[in-house]
C-alpha cells in the first residue's frame, strides 16, 4: 500500500470522444481510501459548458454506432467479459480502495457487474422482435426496436463497479451511445470500467465520462440531445431527478434509498435467521440499498434473536480493509458519515428505544470505522424506523404476529427488500403475497436479484416505470416501433397455392 509520502494525488480524467483528458474544472473534490483516511485522487466538478461538450461527443456517434450489426456490438461485450475476468482482482483492489468494503465483498460486486455484461452478450436473441402474418388480409404485422439514443447514467457511491454497469452493457449493445456520470467519491471504478471498454474496441464517443456535482447532473437532466436518463442514489435526489429529467421529456428510470425488513417468524431456525440478519445489516457496512434494517421479531422470537445477534455482532472484526483479507466489516465511506450514522444512537436512546450495541470505539488509524449497532424496542413512530441510516445499524421491532409484522410494512415509505426467515410455507406464502416491498427473500438476507430479473424497487425506493436489470432494461433501453405491411397482387402475377396445402399441414 502506498504511505501518505510516496502516494501521488492525481486529478481524475475524463473521457470524452474516446480521449481520456483533464477537466478544465475549477472546484474539485476529494476522493479518499476509507480504511486510512488519505486522500487519494481529486475529481473534478465539470462546469454545464464542459458537460455539454460531452453529451455532444455521444450525440456524434450515435448514428453509426446505433446502425452497426447487433452481432458486432454484442462482440464488443464479449471482449469486455474477458478483460473484466482478465483484471478481476485488479477491479476488486480499486473498489476497496475507493470505497472500503472488504476484498469479498468486492470480489462479490465484480462478479454481480459482470453478470450484467455476460446479459448484454446475449443482446442479439435479447433484441428480437415478434411479429403476425396475416393480421388482416394479406396485411402482416411486426415489431421492431430501435435505440433510444444519448443516454445518461448518474451512479451513487456504494457499488463502484456494479451499478454502472447495471447501465452500460445494456445501454450500449441496444445502439445507444452513454455518458456516465459516477460518484464524485469513487470515481476511480468508473474510469477503469471506461478503459476496459475502449481496450475491448468500443469505437470513440460510445462511451463518455464525465465528473461532477449538481451543475453537472443539471445539465445532463435537461440537455436537449439526451433522451434517457438512468439515475441510483438517495430519495431525495432520485424524486429530483425524475421530476427534472421527465419535465424536459427524457425517459427516466430512477433507483432511490430503502429501509428493508427482516421478519423473524418464531418457527424459524434462529442461528440461520441471526447469521442472515448479521449479513444483511452488516455487509458493506450497511451500505447497501438491499442491507436489512429493521428485523421484525413475531412473537417469542425476540429475545433468542437479540440475544444470539448481540454475541454474533459483539465479536465482529472491524477494520482497515485495503489489502487486509482478516476484517468482517469495512470503513464507512467518509468521517461525517460515521458522525451521522452514530448519532442515530443518541436519536434512538432520546427516543426511548434500547440500545443493546453502540458501534462507537476508538480504533486504530485513521479510518472511517464505526462497529456494529443493535437497536431493540424501536416503534414505528420513531425516527430510527422512519429514515434510512445507511450504516451498520440494525433495528429491532417486536410483532405479535404475523399480521402486526406486515402492517408495519405497509407504514413503510420505502419499498426495496423485504424477507421473511421461517419454516412455515403459509407464513412464507403469506409475506410472499402480501409484504408492501418489490424485492421478496424467503431465507434469503439480500434478496437482490441477478442481471436476468429486473430490480423491482417499489413506492420511494424508485421512480419511473421500468427498472434496471432483466427484460425492463431491455425496454428501457429501446423504442419500439410496429410495421404494418401489404404488397398489391400486380394484374399479371399468377396464384400460387402451394402443393403442401392441399396435401395437409402439420406433418412435421
Ligand atoms: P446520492 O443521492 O447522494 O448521490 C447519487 C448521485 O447523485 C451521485 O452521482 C451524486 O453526485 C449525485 N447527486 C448528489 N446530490 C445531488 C443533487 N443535489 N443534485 C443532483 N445530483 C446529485 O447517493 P449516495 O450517497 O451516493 O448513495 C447512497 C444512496 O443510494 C442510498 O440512499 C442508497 O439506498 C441508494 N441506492 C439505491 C439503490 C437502488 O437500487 N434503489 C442502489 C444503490 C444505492
Amino acid at each position: 500500500m502506498p504511505t501518505a509520502q510516496t502516494q501521488t494525488i492525481t486529478d481524475v480524467p475524463m473521457l470524452v470522444a474516446g480521449q481520456w483528458r483533464a477537466s478544465t474544472a475549477e472546484r474539485f473534490t476529494d476522493v479518499y481510501n476509507p480504511s486510512t483516511g488519505q486522500v487519494i485522487a481529486r475529481t473534478p466538478l465539470c462546469s454545464s459548458e464542459e458537460t455539454s461538450q460531452v453529451v455532444e461527443s455521444a450525440a456524434a456517434a450515435l448514428p453509426q454506432w446505433s446502425n452497426t450489426p447487433v452481432v458486432e456490438r454484442a462482440r464488443v461485450m464479449f471482449a469486455v467479459r474477458e478483460l473484466m475476468q482478465r483484471h478481476f482482482d485488479d477491479l476488486a483492489a480499486l473498489i476497496t480502495r475507493e470505497h472500503g468494503k472488504t476484498l469479498g465483498e468486492s470480489r462479490a460486486e465484480v462478479q454481480r457487474g459482470l453478470e450484467m455484461v455476460e446479459f448484454a452478450c446475449g443482446i442479439p436473441s435479447l433484441l428480437m422482435g415478434q411479429n403476425m402474418p396475416d393480421i388482416a388480409t394479406e396485411v402482416d404485422a411486426e415489431l421492431i426496436r430501435h435505440a433510444v439514443g444519448v443516454c445518461v447514467g448518474i451512479t451513487p457511491y456504494n457499488f463502484p463497479n456494479m451499478v454502472p454497469l447495471w447501465m452500460i452493457p445494456v445501454a450500449i449493445t441496444c445502439g445507444n451511445t452513454f455518458v456516465h456520470k459516477p460518484s464524485e467519491k469513487v470515481p476511480l471504478s468508473a474510469v477503469r470500467i471506461g478503459e476496459l471498454l475502449v481496450e475491448a474496441g468500443l469505437p470513440d464517443g460510445v462511451f463518455n465520462i464525465v465528473h461532477g456535482d449538481r451543475a453537472c447532473v443539471e445539465t445532463l437532466l435537461t440537455h436537449p440531445l439526451v433522451s434517457a436518463v438512468s439515475f441510483v442514489g438517495s430519495t431525495p435526489v432520485a424524486q429530483h431527478v425524475y421530476q427534472t429529467a421527465t419535465h424536459a421529456g427524457k425517459r427516466v428510470q430512477s433507483s432511490g434509498g430503502a429501509k428493508n425488513h427482516l421478519i423473524i417468524m418464531p418457527d424459524a431456525d434462529i442461528d440461520l435467521a441471526v447469521k442472515g440478519l448479521a449479513a444483511s445489516a452488516y455487509g458493506c457496512a450497511g451500505q447497501r440499498c438491499m442491507a436489512g434494517s429493521v428485523a421484525v421479531t413475531v412473537g417469542d422470537a425476540a429475545d433468542p434473536t437479540v440475544e444470539s445477534l448481540h454475541d454474533l455482532a459483539s465479536h465482529m472484526r472491524v477494520g482497515p480493509t485495503d489489502g487486509c483479507d482478516d476484517v468482517d466489516m469495512g470503513p464507512l465511506i467518509r468521517r461525517e458519515h460515521v458522525d451521522r450514522v452514530a448519532g442515530y444512537m443518541d436519536v434512538a436512546a432520546g427516543d426511548g428505544a434500547d440500545v443493546v450495541l453502540d458501534g462507537r470505539r476508538e480504533f486504530d488509524g485513521d479510518g472511517f470505522l464505526l462497529g456494529p449497532c443493535i437497536i431493540d424496542r424501536v416503534e414505528t413512530s420513531m425516527r430510527i424506523w422512519r429514515e434510512e441510516i445507511f450504516g451498520p445499524v440494525l433495528s429491532v421491532v417486536r410483532a405479535a404476529d404475523l399480521d402486526a409484522a406486515l402492517a408495519i410494512g405497509d407504514q413503510c415509505e420505502y419499498g426495496n427488500g423485504a424477507t421473511i426467515f421461517t419454516n412455515s410455507g403459509h407464513a412464507a406464502r403469506q409475506f410472499k403475497q402480501h409484504f408492501n416491498a418489490g424485492m421478496i427473500g424467503i431465507n434469503v438476507g439480500v434478496p437482490a436479484p441477478m442481471a436476468w430479473f429486473p430490480f423491482t424497487g417499489w413506492n420511494r425506493s424508485f421512480f419511473g416505470d421500468l427498472h434496471t436489470q432483466g427484460v425492463e432494461a431491455i425496454q428501457f433501453y429501446t423504442r419500439s416501433k410496429t410495421v404494418l405491411t401489404r404488397w398489391f397482387k400486380s394484374p399479371d402475377a399468377s396464384h400460387h397455392d402451394p402443393v403442401w396445402k392441399s396435401q395437409g399441414a402439420g406433418k412435421n
